[in-house]
């Protein structure tokens, strides 16, 4: 079977897309919003009019049978999927493609790569789904190397081995998450973890940006699942002892999650699993006032009875995931289990939101089908098609992206208030006109949610990137002056580093620095990620 090709501007696969009535749907919505004006929508350019820069090194001899310089793949791993990358990508620009990519087959290709790269001066740049919304996979490294490798490592893709009895598999990090699950499968077992990006992602990367999944409380990072790690550096290879737990010290996996390419290379891992659920309950709850809904929320985030589901969606964002007509706020909760039914769950998760004043019909919770219709199967469906409308949006000059951040429930109020607003003003600076900010919760702790803003303005073709600049830098300004953190997911890549180094404390990062110089001494691996470029 032919292999199905990435688009190069765009989610997901060349064959795969919104439906022509789905765009029709999206543009419709944002004509009741914005100007769109009578200008035809902009496509990027075609495979065969790429601008893209002569490669500055070739790949030696000892490397050839796995590296390419062909465009389509050196287009394909210059950006990822944030605004300004698509932008680029739309003005035919690649600046900083790679001079090659490499598709290592092994470990073994890894290390050549990496020998090889430390004696050029070459940075190279783990490349997993490309799915990073933080310019984490694109070589801008500056002008202190010799070139950039892009290091795909989507070959690496097995289920080596599943260890039933600790309900555990060691699974190599190149895998997509649809093919790990499909290998899991057939012995009943998942992850679990579907970050909205799932389809592309791949296990290195989910866990290189400690991704957060789908499971609203108790499983959100993925840090929760990693049982140990292999990772190659530039110095050998960092492998963890399999443990349930252990107090041994500083945890080698703490230090290698969240890592971001900048250290190794994660190529293995032991990840924990879980029996695949069969009993469910769901219902949609909505809310005249959304600070009831958030504190409905609080009380079952405190309950300890640990939905699956508790996505709180402010009216605005309610209205675009397709529910409601913009008034009321909407949360879906949801339980599941593999082991019992979750009735009485569901039921007692109710009765705390109709304590705050939650609505919802006498049938809510019954159906064990809903997860996959009403509120709740509207909610997956849009979750699930929400990736493939940015190519829409800045085809049409919208400018539309989202920033994730969490806060403790005490501060969660004027938190919530002033960093919208500051989104909202610094939309109007930047393009003249009063813009959208939306929110919704993604995670819950028992101690404060993880709230997602959703930010939309009509930009102007050939200023978008400034624009989102400005809004990017004053929303994170207010994200970082009200306590928050610059992320709560997505990582930090190159965007949010000036945030990242204004949140951690200067000790830790003089230590990840240290800790940096000695796995990767010629500074080669994704420079200006986690640790500044020199
Ligand atoms: C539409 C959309 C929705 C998203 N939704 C979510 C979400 O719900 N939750 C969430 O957490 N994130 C989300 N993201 C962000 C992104 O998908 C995640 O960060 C994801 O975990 C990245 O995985 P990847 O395989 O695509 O990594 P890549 O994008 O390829 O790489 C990400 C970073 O990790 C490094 N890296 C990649 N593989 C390895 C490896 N094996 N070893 C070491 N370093 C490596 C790269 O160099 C880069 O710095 C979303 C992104 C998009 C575009």
């Amino acid at each position: 079977m032919a292999e199905r090709r990435l688009k190069l501007c765009g989610w997901g696969y060349e064959d795969d897309g919104l439906s022509a009535g789905e765009t029709e749907t999206l543009i419709g919505r944002l004509a009741d919003r914005y100007d769109l004006g009578v200008a035809e929508r902009r496509a990027p350019p075609p495979m065969d009019a790429l601008s893209l820069p002569k490669p500055r090194l070739e790949a030696p001899a000892a490397l050839q049978s796995f590296c390419t310089v062909d465009a389509y793949d050196r287009a394909t791993h210059t950006y990822g999927k944030s605004l300004p990358e698509y932008v680029q990508i739309f003005d035919n620009r690649f600046d900083n493609a790679p001079d090659f990519v490499a598709y290592a087959r092994d470990e073994d290709d890894i290390t050549a790569v990496l020998d090889w790269a430390a004696g050029v001066k070459a940075a190279v740049i783990p490349f997993g789904g490309g799915t990073s919304v933080v310019g984490g996979v694109e070589p801008a490294v500056g002008s202190g190397f010799n070139g950039a490798v892009s290091l795909d490592l989507t070959r690496l893709d097995a289920v080596v081995e599943v260890d039933k009895t600790s309900r555990a598999a060691r699974i190599q990090g190149g895998i997509r998450v649809p093919a790990m699950e499909a290998a899991l499968k057939p012995q009943g077992l998942t992850m679990r973890h579907f970050p909205q990006s799932f389809e592309m992602a791949t296990l290195g990367g989910m866990i290189a940006t400690r991704s957060g999944g789908h499971y609203a409380t108790l499983y959100t990072h993925i840090d929760d699942f990693v049982e140990s790690l292999r990772m190659v550096t530039p110095q050998g290879i960092l492998e963890s002892r399999r443990l349930p737990g252990s107090g041994a010290g500083p945890s080698p996996d703490r230090f290698m999650i969240g890592s971001e390419g900048a250290v190794g290379i994660i190529t293995e891992a032991w990840m924990r699993l879980q029996d695949r659920p069969v009993h469910r309950g769901s219902a949609a709850v909505l809310f005249d006032d959304f600070y009831k809904a958030a504190e409905a929320v609080r009380t079952l985030s405190q309950s300890a009875l640990f939905p699956s589901n508790l996505r709180l969606l402010d009216p605005g964002e309610a209205y675009n995931n397709g529910f409601g007509d913009g008034a009321q706020s909407v949360l879906v909760l949801a339980f599941e289990s593999a082991d019992h039914p979750v009735e009485a769950w569901t039921a007692r998760g109710l009765e705390i939101c109709r304590d705050h004043e939650g609505q919802y019909d006498d049938a809510a919770g019954s159906d064990p089908e809903a997860h996959r219709s009403g509120a709740a199967g509207a909610w997956r469906n849009a979750f699930i098609r929400m990736p493939h409308y940015r190519e829409v949006l800045i085809s049409l000059g919208v400018i539309g992206d989202t920033f994730e951040t969490s806060i403790t429930w005490d501060r969660f109020r004027g938190f919530h208030d002033r960093v919208k607003a500051a989104t909202l003003a610094a939309i109007e600076e930047a393009t003249g006109q009063p813009g959208n900010v939306t929110c919704r919760f993604t995670h819950v702790y028992p101690d404060g949610p993880a709230p997602y803003f959703t930010f939309q303005g009509m930009g102007r073709d050939g200023a978008l990137i400034e624009q989102w600049r400005h809004i990017k830098e004053k929303a994170s300004d207010a994200v970082i002056a009200e306590g928050g953190t610059i992320t709560h997911h997505h990582a930090v890549g190159r965007d949010h580093m000036p945030w990242y180094e204004r949140q951690r404390p200067d000790l830790f990062g003089d230590v990840l620095a240290a800790a940096k110089a000695r796995l990767d001494p010629a500074g080669i691996l994704n420079p200006g990620v986690i640790v500044p470029a020199p």
